[in-house]
């Protein structure tokens, strides 16, 4: 096998393997802590969402802090309307 050959088919092997576990992330739902439970929220009903697995890793990469500290649920309200406001405030100064 030449060298280009084996690159393609090690290539193909990756793409593979990353769409099987996107397409397994799909299948399981997850139980999100909306106060986190390192921060003493608890596991109560009121207090959890169930999402995709795939959305509650996406989730938990978009706010987390370094470090692993996740926001709570408010914490993340309040991070998007600074956001926000700060955005329209941009664009009010052109
Ligand atoms: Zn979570």
């Amino acid at each position: 096998m030449g060298k280009q050959q084996h690159k393609r088919r090690q290539m193909r092997r990756i793409r593979t393997e990353k769409r099987k576990r996107w397409i397994e992330s799909r299948r399981w739902i997850d139980e999100h802590h909306l106060g986190p439970r390192s921060r003493s929220g608890s596991g109560e009903v009121q207090n959890l969402i169930r999402i995709k697995r795939y959305r509650h890793e996406a989730w938990h990469a978009l706010f987390d802090l370094p470090g692993n500290q996740c926001r709570t649920i408010d914490e993340i309200i309040a991070l998007l309307v600074r956001l926000r406001d700060a955005k329209r405030r941009q664009k009010r100064k052109r």
